[in-house]
């Protein structure tokens, strides 16, 4: 091996059925990156030592030097302790997980929030110069990472719910948080299939399909425009919210929904241009980083761990 290989970050995109797992650079470019499914079988208890391994294995194949390891987690998150105080997506409640995985694999590290990881790296790779973005992924919720000032909002792992403010489009909609009329319920990926298919007198299946209604939408189908309508409407009213509160200077919109930004991006930048009075009108971005946004962000966190040291 040669002396000059990078230095890396073992960095880990633990998710409910997948995770994503590859080395992070100092400079944010992402290698070797493998997509396992992750092993539930085991519980709690189980699924921290599959981690530990995945880990393990891939110093043992490393590149170059490994600093350590960077993981983020869908869920509630100390990252001062490293501890995961509640992931339903993956079974784990008040896992110590950092200090787990420094007693199997000898390492030190870094725990995150999946979304404010992701955002983090589109902030760091993508608009550097900027202090103030919201990034806001749209799948099959929304959710957001707040950057304030130059500086990620953490609030204890509450800040970000954007998806989950209340707006006058989506009327009385139950949210599956349980408010009615959550952003969520009508512009999210699930949203938009759900009102093209209630629009429509149909029922949707286990898997809404959003793409299937842009696709609808380009064709002129009366439905899905009316669906993609409704969240821009409703899109527009929550970001001119945050516009109004936080003052993002970009806003960059990633998930999977931002593959149909063409329907939505564009009118909702040219509204909220036409309605802010003294705000400042953000820049509407998409996101570059697609499904790697969350591994890079948790080697990013790792590394600046390692600068704090
Ligand atoms: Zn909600």
């Amino acid at each position: 091996m040669s002396g000059t290989a990078p230095e890396c970050i073992v960095a880990v995109d633990l998710g409910g059925t997948l995770t994503k797992i590859g080395y992070v650079s100092e400079d944010g470019s992402a290698t070797s990156v493998r997509r396992l499914e992750t092993d539930r079988s085991g519980g709690q208890e189980g699924l921290a030592d599959w981690l530990a391994d995945r880990i393990a294995e891939a110093v043992a194949a490393a590149p170059g030097p490994c600093r350590g390891f960077g993981i983020v987690v869908p869920g509630i998150i100390d990252p001062a302790t490293g501890t995961v105080l509640s992931a339903p997506n993956v079974g784990w409640t008040k896992m110590p997980i950092r200090d787990r995985l420094h007693d199997r694999t000898g390492l030190s590290g870094t725990v995150g929030h999946d979304v404010r990881a992701g955002g983090l790296a589109e902030w760091r790779l993508g608009c550097p110069d900027a202090r103030n973005v919201l990034f806001l992924p749209i799948g099959t919720g929304i959710a957001a990472a707040l950057i304030v000032d130059g500086r990620l909002l953490v609030a204890d792992g509450y800040a970000g719910e954007v998806g989950h403010t209340r707006v006058r489009a989506a009327g009385e909609t139950l949210c599956a948080c349980g408010q009615l009329g959550c952003l969520e319920s009508v512009a999210s990926a699930a949203g938009v299939a759900r009102s093209y298919a209630a629009a429509r007198g149909t029922t949707v299946g286990p898997n809404p399909d959003a793409r299937a209604v842009a696709e609808a939408a380009r064709a002129g189908d009366a439905y899905a425009l009316a669906s993609f309508a409704l969240a821009t409407e409703a899109l527009t009213e929550s970001l001119l919210l945050c516009t109004t509160l936080l003052g993002p200077e970009v806003i960059i919109i990633g998930g999977g929904l931002s593959g149909a930004a063409d329907l939505f991006v564009p009118e909702i930048g040219r509204r909220i241009a036409a309605t802010a009075t003294f705000q400042r009108v953000p820049e509407l971005r998409l996101a570059t980083l697609g499904a790697d946004a969350g591994l890079i962000g948790a080697g990013l966190i790792a590394w600046e761990g390692l600068d704090h040291e």
